[in-house]
C-alpha cells in the first residue's frame, strides 16, 4: 500500500514526501481508510508505531474542505492527550504533515505555559487545537473557545487520561464540542474504564485491533540485571551507560527526587545528562528536550509521565534504574527507544524486592525478560533462588535482608532512591517483620498543582501491580 492509494490530498502527499515517508505502518494501512469515511474509530496501536499521522493525515484532509460555518474561528480538530510533551509533539506533526498547507493554524494549549500568549493564538481562526485536559477545560469555563464548528475530536492514548484522572474532565470537554462530530479515540487496551468511556463518547465505532502490547516493540531487545541494592545499580547504570553502542539513553527514575538525584550524580561521573520531571517548569522541559534531539544531551533522567509523547530517534537505549509503577508503564517507557524503523535496547535493573514487578511486567507482555551478568559487577543475590519467597518463604539470607542492611549510605543531604517498592498493609514482610515502605509515598510526591492547571487529572487511580492495592498511592512523577 502507498500513501497515494490512501487518496489524500496533494499537498499532504507531497508534506509525507518531504518527510521521507514511503510506505504507510500498518496503524496507518489500517486506519486512514476508515477514517477518511467519517466514522468514530476506536484503535489499540503502540506508542512509536506511527499513530499520530494515523490521525492526523484524516484530520487534515478534512481541513482541505472549507468549513460549512465560517463565521466561527474555533478549532475544527481538536486532539486532546495525557501529557504536555505528548501534546506538544503532536502539535508539530500537525505542523509536519501540514506544511503544504498555504494557511493552517495549529495551537498547542498545555498547562504550565502563561495564558496570555495562548489566549492570543485562541483569539483568531484555529484549525487544530491540541491540547491537555486540564488547561482545555479551564479556558471552556471561561467561555474562551468556540467549538461551533468542531468536526472531529481525537484522544491520544485514552487509558492513560484516565490513568491520570482525567476522566471528568473528558466528560465535561465533550459535553461541550457539538454531538454531531467525528470521534476517533486510540488506546494500548479497550477494556474496562477506557471501553465505559468509548462507549459513552463514540458512536457505532469501528475497531482497528493492532498487535497487543505483548506483541509489540519486536524491534527492542529487553535484558535485565539483577542488583544487590541501589548503589549497585548505580555501578551497573555507570557500566552499562559507557558502552560504546550507546548513542542516547532514557533513564527511568521512580520518582522527581531520584530524577534530579540521579542526574546530578550521572553528571557528577561525567556523563551529560539532564532530568525531566514534571516539577520543571514548562520552558526548562522544553528546553530539555530540544537539547536532547539536538544531541547535546546523552543521557536523560526521566520520570514516567515526562518521558510520554518523546519521539527522538536517536535513543538507543532505555534503562529502568526505578521500576515502572504499573506493567503498562514499561511498555510504553522502552517503546522511546526502536522508533521509526530502528532498534533499540532495553535494560531493566531490579533489586530482590523488586522481583514481583519484574514478573508482573513478564506476566503483562507474555515474554520473559532474559538476566544478564557484567564480570566483576555480578550480584550476590543469586537469581535462581529468587523462587523461595514468591512461595511463601523467606528472602536468601547470603548477605543480608534484601533492601537491608548492604543499601546503600546515603549522604544525608541527599534524597534516597524511591525504587524500593511501597507494599500495602497486605504486603510480605521481610524475615525480620518490617515492611519495606518506610517512608509515606505522599511525603515524596508533591502537592497537587492548583485546579485546572495541571497535567494530571483529581486523582491518580489506584491500580499498579494488581497486587497490593496501595502501590501507587500518590501521583506518578508527571
Ligand atoms: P508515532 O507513533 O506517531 O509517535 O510515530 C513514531 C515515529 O514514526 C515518528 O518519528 C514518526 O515521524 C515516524 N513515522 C510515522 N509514520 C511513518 C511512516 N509511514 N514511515 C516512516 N516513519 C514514520
Amino acid at each position: 500500500m502507498t500513501f497515494e492509494s490512501l487518496q489524500l490530498h496533494p499537498s499532504i502527499l507531497s508534506a509525507l514526501q518531504k518527510s521521507g515517508y514511503t510506505t504507510p505502518t500498518p496503524v496507518q494501512a489500517q486506519s486512514i481508510p476508515l477514517a477518511l469515511t467519517g466514522v468514530d474509530l476506536m484503535v489499540s496501536a503502540a506508542t512509536g508505531s506511527g499513530k499520530t499521522a494515523a490521525f492526523m493525515l484524516p484530520a487534515l484532509q478534512r481541513l482541505t474542505e472549507p468549513s460549512a460555518l465560517s463565521k466561527s474561528i474555533g478549532p475544527r480538530i481538536l486532539v486532546l492527550c495525557p501529557t504536555r510533551e505528548l501534546a506538544q509533539q503532536v502539535g508539530k506533526a500537525a505542523i509536519t504533515y501540514g506544511r503544504g498547507f498555504k494557511r493552517l493554524s495549529v495551537v498547542t494549549v498545555v498547562g504550565g505555559m502563561p495564558y496570555p500568549a495562548q489566549l492570543k493564538l485562541l483569539r483568531q481562526p484555529v484549525d487544530v487545537l491540541v491540547a491537555t485536559p486540564g488547561r482545555l477545560l479551564d479556558y471552556i469555563d471561561r467561555g474562551r473557545i468556540d467549538f461551533t464548528r468542531c468536526e472531529m475530536l481525537v484522544l491520544d492514548e485514552a487509558d492513560r487520561m484516565l490513568d491520570m484522572g482525567f476522566k471528568d474532565d473528558i466528560d465535561q470537554i465533550v459535553a461541550a464540542l457539538p454531538a454531531h462530530r467525528q470521534t476517533v479515540m486510540f488506546s494500548a487496551t479497550f477494556g474496562g474504564a477506557v471501553g465505559q468511556l468509548a462507549h459513552s463518547m463514540l458512536t457505532d465505532p469501528t475497531r482497528v485491533e493492532l498487535a497487543h502490547q505483548s506483541d509489540q516493540h519486536a524491534d527492542i531487545s529487553q535484558h535485565m540485571h539483577w542488583a544487590d541494592d541501589s548503589s549497585h545499580k548505580l555501578r551497573l547504570l555507570d557500566h552499562l551507560l559507557r558502552g560504546e553502542d550507546v548513542q542516547q539513553a532514557i533513564v527511568f527514575a521512580a520518582t522527581k527526587r531520584d530524577a534530579d538525584w540521579l542526574s546530578e550524580t550521572l553528571g557528577e561521573k561525567g556523563f551529560s545528562t539532564a532530568a525531566l520531571h514534571g516539577d520543571m517548569p514548562q520552558g526548562k522541559r522544553n528546553r530539555t528536550l530540544t537539547d536532547l534531539r539536538r544531541e547535546h544531551i546523552k543521557v536523560l533522567v526521566a520520570t514516567d509521565v515526562a518521558a510520554r509523547g518523546i519521539d527522538v530517534p536517536n535513543i538507543s537505549h532505555v534503562i529502568n534504574f526505578g521500576m515502572p509503577m504499573k506493567p503498562e508503564d514499561y511498555v510504553h517507557r522502552i517503546g522511546r527507544t526502536g522508533r521509526a524503523g530502528r532498534t533499540g535496547i532495553a535494560i531493566t535493573l531490579a533489586m530482590p524486592a523488586e522481583r514481583f514487578k519484574v514478573k508482573a511486567i513478564e506476566r503483562f507482555t507474555t515474554h520473559l525478560i532474559p538476566a544478564k551478568t557484567i564480570e566483576g559487577l555480578e550480584p550476590r543475590f543469586k537469581p535462581e533462588q529468587r523462587d523461595t519467597r514468591s512461595r511463601g518463604g523467606r528472602p536468601p539470607r547470603d548477605g543480608a535482608r534484601p533492601g537491608g542492611s548492604d543499601r546503600p549510605r546515603f549522604d544525608s543531604d541527599r534524597p534516597r532512591f524511591g525504587d524500593r517498592p511501597r507494599f500495602g498493609a497486605d504486603s510480605p514482610r521481610f524475615a525480620d517483620g518490617h515492611r519495606s515502605a518506610d517512608r509515606a509515598p505522599a511525603s515524596r510526591d508533591r502537592a497537587a498543582p492548583p485546579p485546572r492547571d495541571r497535567e494530571s487529572g483529581a486523582a491518580r487511580k489506584p491500580g499498579g501491580y494488581g497486587a497490593p492495592r496501595t502501590f501507587s498511592r500518590g501521583r506518578p512523577g508527571e
